[in-house]
């Protein structure tokens, strides 16, 4: 298998090498490319969206000819796609007020409301132990200027909540975590992530 790692913006070699890891320990054989062109678009199978910056990411997925693919793939081919941080706020259908003032174009994949930068400056990077649906032990969960998923509906289910806020959520082969799982070495999530290609 392949997996792109959108690569125009954002922590993208730490996403690089956490999928490249994550298939090794599952033994599945394959490798992890970096998407920046259609080209590398056409030759993936499944994609991670890194955290970032959601506006800027944005913008550079339509100036490059991306995004109305991935959409296209993503609902057409059901691709699945896992996006952290800035890619969840991009998976949302609703990222509030501050996605209209930036008039940031959103993948609108996920039945999911997002609000960014949810934590607010005293907390703009802290870390957390949380329990996951589906997992045994707690996963460190590292939050950088993180947004907060607000609520979820039709096929989109929460997976975990940090306090009163949902911060992974699934629906079918669409992951979005507000955290970062390419940055605590546990590679439980890219792992089933892999599971839905
Ligand atoms: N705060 C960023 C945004 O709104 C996301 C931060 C991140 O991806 N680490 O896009």
């Amino acid at each position: 298998m392949r997996i792109g790692v959108i690569g125009v913006q954002g922590d993208v070699s730490e996403h690089v090498d956490a999928v490249a890891r994550a298939m090794h320990e599952a033994g599945k054989p394959g490798d992890a490319i970096s998407v920046r062109r259609r080209e590398d678009l056409d030759r993936v199978d499944a994609l991670t969206i890194p955290g970032g910056e959601s506006t800027t990411i944005s913008k550079l997925l339509v100036q490059l000819g991306l995004f109305d693919e991935i959409v296209r793939r993503a609902t057409d081919e059901a691709m699945p796609i896992m996006g952290t941080c800035a890619g969840c706020i991009l998976l949302a259908k609703d990222a509030g007020v501050q996605a209209d003032k930036t008039k940031t174009r959103l993948l609108g994949l996920m039945d999911m409301a997002v609000d960014r930068n949810a934590f607010g400056r005293q907390r703009e990077s802290f870390e957390a132990d949380l329990e996951i649906e589906g997992m045994e032990k707690p996963f460190h969960c590292v939050f950088i200027r993180a947004p907060a998923i607000l609520r979820t509906w039709g096929d989109c289910s929460p997976l975990s909540r940090y306090k009163d806020r949902i911060v992974l959520a699934r629906q079918g082969h669409l992951i979005g975590a507000a955290f970062h799982p390419e940055l605590s070495g546990d590679l439980r999530i890219h792992r089933s992530f892999l599971d839905l290609v």
